[in-house]
This record gives structure tokens, C-alpha cells and sequence, in this order.
């Protein structure tokens, strides 16, 4: 029998991309329509749930529409909340509800959908525009140069690209940014948080997404459409194995037995359709996301503590800022990637900043955290200027003025300083 040759021409690509998540599936689109020629790595064989990235930020809806994924994401089922409610166990549901931020007074509502579901249709559409797509690659080596060097495994064959630059979008435990000798930076973890997707919650007013804080959780819920909703739970870090075993997905949706939240009974007698995986809570970055012949892109270029949700939205926006310097210029040198790299700088500082003093505001336990938190909600009650920073969750941290992160207004939201790991 004659034997196949399934090795592919790896010297045809003018980019490499490692990582088909949504950062690489929208990059890899997005370049593969305006002509150039991409190969896609991913080393998993299917995107499976990891409960986390499914809230796309009314700045990150605005990001997805420039780069004209909005009208694929609404036709795969892209759900979109009107309304936002933070409830806490310091004021009255009522009192609350008179504070509901209305999406239709923001220039866009958020978007809430599956983040494998989308993954993979980032993966089609990017197949579509041309796109050679490859799954299961495994000895991933990435060298930075001009040109730099990826080495893979795929199907039993190796191979050596020196294609015009890699993109790293291989996410937050991504092997691109050692590989290219990037210096990891991160905040302290401050408390755990985890994920987990439920259905049959059909009393959960779909048009709604809540934030609340009581006694030692913080919860979030966001609709999906039909019964799904997307929750999350924070508590404290030194209760590590709270959601550990067999009743993991019990105790998540107990958690959810809080007087200050309506419905929350709706979350605590749903069915549970998706592991409950925890996270360390805190924000982690790289010194610099370019070197020679490479770019980071999403949370391989240094990633936002989710408790503000801001992930997808900051890929979105370096996909749209990556694209732009890459069509704009004949010679792909770091130099193109400058207005990038300080744009993208100054964009996760003040998202930092934002997530600090939210992790304070919801997340701070035991005695003096909710102590802490009650100080926080009178103060910003007392002085709505103080709601700026919080604002950019929503907004974007570019359209919020640079005042509101200053150390002056978080310090008087926090009444003293606000930590800072740089
Ligand atoms: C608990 C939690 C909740 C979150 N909730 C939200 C939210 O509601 N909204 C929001 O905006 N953000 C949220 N985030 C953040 C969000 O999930 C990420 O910021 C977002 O998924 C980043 O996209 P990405 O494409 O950079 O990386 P990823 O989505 O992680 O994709 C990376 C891809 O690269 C692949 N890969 C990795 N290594 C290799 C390799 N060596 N070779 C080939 N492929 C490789 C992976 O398999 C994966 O497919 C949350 C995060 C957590 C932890």
C-alpha cells in the first residue's frame, strides 16, 4: 500500500498562531479576510467548558462589532442582558434596585455566550476566510527573530516554520511568553473564585445580571437565554477546599441561599450542567508583549483578574489594534507594535486598578472586609464621583478620564492606600 504524505507546507504562512481560543480565532479571522495567509496551532482536541470567559463587556461588544463578529456571535445565540443590579447585604433590595444600571443609557449592551461554542465558531469562520487550522499540536518551541522560528508536532510529522511573525495566543498558562523570555509579573492571590453553568432556571429574569456580596460569598450571575445562567462564587482563600469532591456543585449553588439577592432561590434549585473549576483571584502581566518576529495577544500578553470580567473585551480590542498594525505596515518590525504595546500598558494598569478596588468592594471577608466593604459602599453612596473607576468594568478603562485611578480617588474609596504589586 502506497503511503499518505498528510505533512502540509509550513513555509506558505506569512503568520503563525498558537492558540485557537477567542483571542486566536478572531485574530486568525480577522487577518485570513483582508488576505493573509494563517496557520493556527491548538494543542487541545475539542474546547471544553472551563467555566470562565462568557460576559463580553458592553466596550468589548463594541470591540467585537469593529471587527464585524457581532452579527456570528447574535446568530449563534449571543444572549444580551439590559439590565445590572449589585445587591449586598448593606441596603435594601429596593434601595438597590434604585441604583439598576441600565444598559440601554450605555452606548451597548453586554453579551453573554458559551465560550467553547464560540471558540469553535471562531475556528469555522477562520477556516472559512482561509485559515489552515491544525489541532492536537504538541512540541510547541517558539524562537523570536527576523525571521523567528516555531517548531510543532502534528500528526506524526515535525516541522519548522520561520513564517513573517507568530502571534502568542496560547492564554494564561501559555508557554510562548518563557519561551521568548518575557518577565511574568503578578499580583498576591487575594480570595478564590469559580464558575459553574446552570439550567432550568427559568424564574431568572433573562434581561438581568446581578452582583452580590453577603456574609463570606460574593455571587454573579449572568443569563444566557432559556434557563441558562452563568454563575460565579467568591469566598475566601483560607476555606480552599469549600467546593472540593462529590458535592462541589451542591455547596456552589447553597451558597447562592442569600436574603439580599430576588431570585436567588431560581440559582439555588437549578441543575448544574458544567464542572465548578476554582481559581486564584489576581491580575498577572509581562514586562513586554513584543519581541522580534512575535506578539502576545490576550491573556498570553498578561491577563485581568476576573472578578470585573474584562478578558474577552481586552482580546477583542488587541485583535483590532494587532490587525491594524500588521495591514498598515509593509515591514513587520516590533516599531509597529509600539502604539500596541503602550495603549494595551496603560489599558491593563487601569483595569489593575479597577479590579483591586472591586476585589475590595465585593470580596473583602471576614470581620474587618465586611467592614471594609460597608465603609466602600457609604463612601461611593456619599460621593458618586468615586463610581468613575468602578465605570471602566463596563465603559473600557480608555474612555474613563486617567483622574479616576489616580492613588488620590482610590484611596479615598478604600480610605487608606491601595496595594500596588508595581
Ligand atoms: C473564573 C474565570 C471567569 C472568567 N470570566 C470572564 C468573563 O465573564 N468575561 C471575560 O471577558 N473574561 C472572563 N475571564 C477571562 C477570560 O476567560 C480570558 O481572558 C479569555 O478566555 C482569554 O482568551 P485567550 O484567547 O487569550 O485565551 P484562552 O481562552 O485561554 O485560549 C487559549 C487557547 O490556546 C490553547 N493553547 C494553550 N497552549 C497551547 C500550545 N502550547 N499550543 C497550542 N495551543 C495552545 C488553549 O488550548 C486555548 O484553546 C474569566 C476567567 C476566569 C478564570
Amino acid at each position: 500500500m502506497q503511503e499518505v504524505d498528510n505533512s502540509i507546507d509550513v513555509s506558505a504562512f506569512d503568520v503563525v498562531i498558537v492558540g485557537a481560543g477567542i483571542g486566536g480565532g478572531a485574530l486568525a479571522t480577522s487577518l485570513a479576510k483582508n488576505g493573509v495567509k494563517v496557520l493556527l496551532l491548538e494543542k487541545s482536541l475539542v474546547h471544553k467548558d472551563v467555566v470562565r470567559g462568557e460576559w463580553l463587556a458592553p466596550w468589548g461588544v463594541r470591540e467585537a462589532k469593529k471587527l464585524g463578529l457581532m452579527d456570528l456571535y447574535i446568530g449563534a445565540g449571543g444572549h444580551r442582558p439590559q439590565k445590572h443590579v449589585t445587591y449586598n447585604e448593606f441596603m435594601t433590595t429596593s434601595e438597590a434596585q434604585q441604583r439598576t444600571v441600565d444598559f440601554s443609557n450605555l452606548f451597548e449592551a453586554p453579551l453573554c455566550f458559551g465560550h467553547p461554542a464560540t471558540c469553535n465558531l471562531l475556528n469555522d469562520a477562520a477556516m472559512q476566510a482561509g485559515v489552515i487550522f491544525l489541532r492536537v499540536v504538541s512540541k510547541l518551541r517558539v524562537r523570536s527573530g527576523y525571521p523567528p522560528t516555531v517548531q510543532f508536532s502534528h500528526d506524526g510529522n515535525d516541522y519548522t516554520a520561520h513564517p513573517r511573525l507568530v502571534v502568542g495566543a496560547d492564554g494564561r498558562n501559555g508557554v510562548v511568553a518563557k519561551q521568548i523570555g518575557c518577565q511574568l509579573f503578578h499580583d498576591e492571590e487575594h480570595h478564590l473564585f469559580s464558575g459553574m453553568l446552570v439550567e432550568g432556571a427559568h424564574d431568572w429574569p433573562e434581561e438581568l445580571q446581578v452582583i452580590a456580596s453577603e456574609g463570606d460569598v460574593n455571587v454573579l450571575a449572568f443569563p444566557q437565554g432559556s434557563g441558562k445562567v452563568r454563575i460565579y462564587l467568591g469566598w475566601p482563600k483560607q476555606d480552599r477546599t469549600r467546593l472540593l469532591g462529590t458535592q462541589g456543585q451542591a455547596k456552589f449553588l447553597e451558597s447562592w441561599q442569600l436574603k439580599c439577592i430576588p431570585y436567588a432561590d431560581t440559582i439555588v434549585h437549578a441543575t448544574p450542567v458544567s464542572r465548578c473549576i476554582s481559581y486564584p483571584n489576581f491580575d498577572a502581566w509581562v514586562d513586554s508583549p513584543v519581541r522580534e518576529g512575535v506578539v502576545l495577544i490576550g491573556d498570553a500578553a498578561g491577563r485581568n483578574d476576573p472578578i470585573i470580567g474584562q478578558g474577552l473585551s481586552v482580546a477583542h480590542r488587541d485583535v483590532r489594534l494587532v490587525t491594524d498594525a500588521l495591514l498598515k505596515n509593509q515591514s513587520w518590525t516590533t516599531s509597529i507594535f509600539e502604539y500596541y504595546v503602550a495603549e494595551r500598558a496603560k489599558r491593563m494598569a487601569r483595569l489593575r486598578t479597577c479590579a483591586r478596588l472591586t476585589t475590595l468592594r465585593d470580596s473583602a471577608f471576614g470581620e474587618s472586609g465586611r467592614k471594609l466593604r460597608h465603609e466602600i459602599h457609604r463612601r461611593i453612596a456619599d460621593n458618586p464621583e468615586l463610581e468613575a473607576p468602578f465605570s471602566a468594568a463596563f465603559v473600557g478603562p480608555h474612555n474613563v478620564p486617567a483622574k479616576a485611578f489616580s492613588p488620590e480617588i482610590c484611596e479615598a474609596i478604600v480610605g487608606g492606600p491601595l496595594w500596588s504589586s508595581r
